[in-house]
């Protein structure tokens, strides 16, 4: 059985590339009978943005990815938080300092400005002289009674940093000992990361470890064989969930880029992914997006929904959340309810006379309020996304920065629905759900 882990920084979204190795490594657990980890790397402190964790995971849940052991779930190596773990970095750290395998680092951004910009000149780029690994054990501890700071790099080409002088550990000595303490047997990841696959080799045998097989998936790339990237199209899993597309199908989709199933057949179910699933069939060779190819299999997955009664009612139930809520607008018949709740289902169309003259009679410190709460902790990491929560928070943000709660609720109105007429914004809210809320209130024109 693999032991296997999906280990995202939270620095914003979920990306498609992403999503492909949380499911890449997924399927090898369910296939094997091993389990799938969720560690969260938020060492990086200058990197973190609040309320990310949260949008990763409200996204991996959306795709079925469940982890077995997790932040949400707990298990037998909690915290899996490593931003919670540092005391465990830090006491290997010291080990390896101990061995000869580390040394203390005591020099000054001035000084390694002046090596690397000296070392440019002579054309043999060097990040690091190795200056203080030739500092005896008297200076050392002169250096530490006199609370210098210091960082602990590895004693190897490139001295890479441990420890950062912030006490918090990079990600490759975070990244080696949590997958050697969680039992990791795989480590599936982006091709990215493969140049820092000899470092963390060198840290496995600097530690007295065996390392775990390495698997590097191939980078996703567009159409014109650039990577991908914001301008090109979507890249993040929250845009997909927006546009309405099945989380079958989208996982189906991401399969397929960097996996040949070696067979005619393309579609398959979630169950199906994983009986075919083997790491023998991964392409080497880049994986070309096409959002045509993802269209046609939604409808593919939207057909096998619908040859079920279980099938076509999961996608009545889909829909239901939307069309309660727009009963209570101005619905009077069945045939009102595409007209009355169309922002369900399209994103807002904010060139609309209708969203332009809500816009005229908004108060503009509310606008610039609610267009900047996708950036706050609060909304993105609101526990529960349900309409008291979301109306409270509303309630809060409104106080806390002297605005009417009525002012920023007709934003918000306006940034999730482009439409002056709809249900409660809160209950809108709730019912379009966390990531397309952020997504649109990241997006609305101003
Ligand atoms: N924290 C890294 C990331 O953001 C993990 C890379 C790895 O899987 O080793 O992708």
């Amino acid at each position: 059985p693999a032991r296997v882990r999906f280990a995202p920084s939270p620095t914003g979204y979920l990306h498609l590339g992403g999503l492909r190795t949380a499911l890449f490594n997924y399927l090898l657990a369910k296939k094997t009978g091993g389990q799938f980890i969720l560690r969260i790397e938020d060492t990086d402190r200058t990197r973190f943005v609040p309320g990310a964790t949260e949008k990763l995971m409200d996204a991996l849940s959306w795709a079925g990815i469940h982890p077995d052991e997790g932040p949400h779930h707990g298990g037998p190596h909690e915290p899996y938080y490593q931003s919670k773990r540092t005391k465990i970095y830090q006491d290997y750290a010291e080990e390896l300092v101990k061995q000869g395998h580390a040394y203390r680092c005591f020099c000054t951004q001035e000084r390694l400005l002046r090596v690397r910009e000296s070392s440019q000149k002579t054309g043999r780029l060097v990040a690091y002289d190795k200056h203080c690994s030739y500092y005896t054990e008297d200076e050392i501890k002169e250096n530490m009674e006199k609370e210098l700071p210091f960082t602990i790099r590895l004693n190897t080409l490139d001295d890479t940093i441990l420890i950062k002088s912030d006490g918090f550990p990079t990600y490759h000595l975070a990244n080696v000992v949590d997958d050697h303490l969680m039992g990791i047997t795989h480590v599936l990841r982006g091709e990215e990361w493969m140049p820092s696959t000899p470092k963390h080799v060198i840290l496995y045998k600097a530690l007295g470890w065996t390392p775990p097989q390495f698997v590097h998936l191939p980078l996703l790339m567009n159409a014109d064989k650039t990577k991908l990237s914001k301008r090109s199209g979507d890249v993040h899993v929250e845009q997909y969930i927006e546009k309405g597309y099945l989380p079958e199908a989208l996982n189906n989709f991401v399969a397929l880029l960097g996996w040949n199933p070696n067979s005619e057949e393309e579609v398959f179910s979630p169950e199906e992914l994983i009986e075919k699933f083997d790491l023998k069939q991964l392409n080497k060779s880049n994986a070309v997006v096409d959002i045509g190819k993802l269209d046609w299999m939604n409808k593919q997955h939207l057909l096998r929904r619908a040859q079920t009664p279980e099938g076509l009612e999961s996608l009545v139930d889909l829909l239901q959340p939307m069309i309660k809520t727009s009963f209570e607008t101005k619905i009077r018949n069945i045939r009102d309810i595409p007209q009355l709740c169309g922002y369900y289902f399209v994103e807002p169309d904010y060139d609309s006379d209708d969203a332009k003259a809500l816009y005229k009679k908004l108060n503009k410190q509310a606008v610039d309020l609610a267009l900047a709460s996708t950036t706050q902790e609060t909304l993105g990491s609101l526990e529960s996304f349900d309409a008291v929560s979301i109306k409270q928070w509303i309630h809060e943000l409104a106080e806390l920065n002297n605005i009417k709660q009525n002012h920023l609720m007709m934003a918000m109105r306006y940034a999730v629905t482009g439409t002056r007429v709809g249900a409660g914004v809160a209950e809108t809210m709730e019912v379009l759900g966390r990531p397309v809320c952020l997504n649109r209130l990241a997006h609305a024109v101003k």
